[in-house]
């Protein structure tokens, strides 16, 4: 299935599903005809799974490949400039194209790299995980920085996406659970049919069917896609996405990121927001279904022991999201329709005292 992502900047398209990436080398023929030099961007996993098959494909092109650590690793200033030290060396120039190659970490990094040489090169997204569903539509690139996460960044649209789904086969479980909860997330904030279909047809993550997978991936792209059309630079509704965020930001930060997968956060993140948003708004939600359901798929439902709720609230104090130190939230008024509130710091952590002690909602 094809999706298209329109943006002030670009339009372009996901293309996703099993061969999706039967496309590439037509793509870059049509639309790059002078291309000068492609330059691959993945990580030592990634790489050693199917760099070969990569570059069987693009076989007759001008190929450089760079291999960065795994993970969040790759997110980092030396790597970043080791890149850009490597794209300086080959030569690469304003006609040469970047592939990301591999998961999100991958992608934000390429993509930063792609934003900022040269002021700006082309890019295209070759996700690998569930989770770049997400991240690999929308144009935001960045790294971190040791005092803040995607610190450093810009905004830079990628020529295309090709979403081949059979690379997920080899995702280990818990990167399955990480990305599915930007899935949930997506369906909690903009879709209630969507996670009703969500709860029905998703029982476990190890055997998702691939109908099943590839339509909640698309759906989740769409979703996403709508979001960023319309609010490309996120003054509005793009900080909609950053449901169960603020939270699970803070929750990575505490544990050190590596401890648990950004999605498993997330999750925690939104179950405390789905809490909040109870209590605030009057949600009407089946909060022990959901609890029970999640649990089944194998997530946490309650922030790691030893985590202190002084810590969670200093963080995301200091979250970007946050302006002039007062933490805002994104809350449900019903599944499907987000807004977005400010909290104070006595109820949060009143809240998170009580959501650490009862271990969830
Ligand atoms: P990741 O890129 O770190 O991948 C997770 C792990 O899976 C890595 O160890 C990787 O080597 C491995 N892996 C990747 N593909 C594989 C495959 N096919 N088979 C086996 N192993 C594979 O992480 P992620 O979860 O994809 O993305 C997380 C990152 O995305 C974070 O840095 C987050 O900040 C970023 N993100 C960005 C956006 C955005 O809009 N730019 C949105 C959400 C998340
Ligand atoms: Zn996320």
């Amino acid at each position: 299935e094809t999706v298209a992502i329109r943006t002030l900047d670009k339009n372009y398209f996901v293309k996703v599903g099993n061969g999706a990436m039967d496309g590439l080398a037509p793509f870059l023929k049509e639309n790059f005809p002078a291309l000068t030099s492609l330059l691959v961007i993945t990580d030592e996993t990634v790489g050693r799974l199917y760099l070969q098959e990569l570059e069987n494909r693009l076989e007759g092109q001008q190929l450089h490949v760079k291999v960065v650590p795994s993970g969040e690793e790759a997110k980092t200033f030396d790597v970043y400039y080791g890149c850009l030290s490597f794209a300086l060396e080959k030569k690469l120039d304003r006609k040469s194209l970047i592939l990301a190659f591999g998961g999100g970490a991958v992608g934000d990094l390429a993509g930063f790299v792609a934003a900022t040489f040269m002021r700006g090169i082309p890019f295209i997204q070759i996700p690998t995980t569930i989770l770049a569903h997400d991240s690999a539509v929308g144009g935001k690139v960045a790294i971190n920085h040791p005092l803040g996460k995607n610190m450093i960044g810009a905004f830079h649209q990628p020529e295309a996406v090709f979403y081949d789904l059979r690379y997920l086969e080899t995702l280990p479980q818990s990167e399955r659970r990480s990305g599915f909860a930007e899935a949930i997330k997506h369906a909690l904030i903009k879709d209630a049919e969507f996670y009703e279909w969500l709860l029905d047809n998703v029982t476990r993550l190890d055997a998702i069917q691939d109908s099943i997978l590839e339509g909640l991936l698309v759906k989740g792209i769409r979703i996403k896609g709508d979001i960023v059309e319309k609010d490309e630079k996120e003054l509005g509704v793009r900080a909609f996405l950053n449901f169960g965020h603020t939270l699970g930001h803070a929750i990575e930060g505490e544990c050190g990121y590596g401890r648990i997968t950004h999605g498993e956060a997330v999750l925690i993140g939104m179950l405390f927001a789905l809490k909040l948003s109870k209590e605030i708004l009057g949600l009407s939600f089946d909060s022990s279904g959901f609890r029970d359901w999640i649990e089944k798929l194998g997530y946490k439902s309650a922030i790691p022991e030893g985590v202190s709720a002084d810590n969670l609230l200093q963080r995301m104090k200091q979250d970007k999201k946050s302006t002039g130190g007062k933490v805002m939230f994104v809350l449900l008024k019903e599944t499907g329709s987000p807004v977005k509130m400010e909290i104070s710091d006595e109820l949060l952590l009143s809240r998170l005292n009580e959501f650490q002690r009862r271990g969830s909602v």
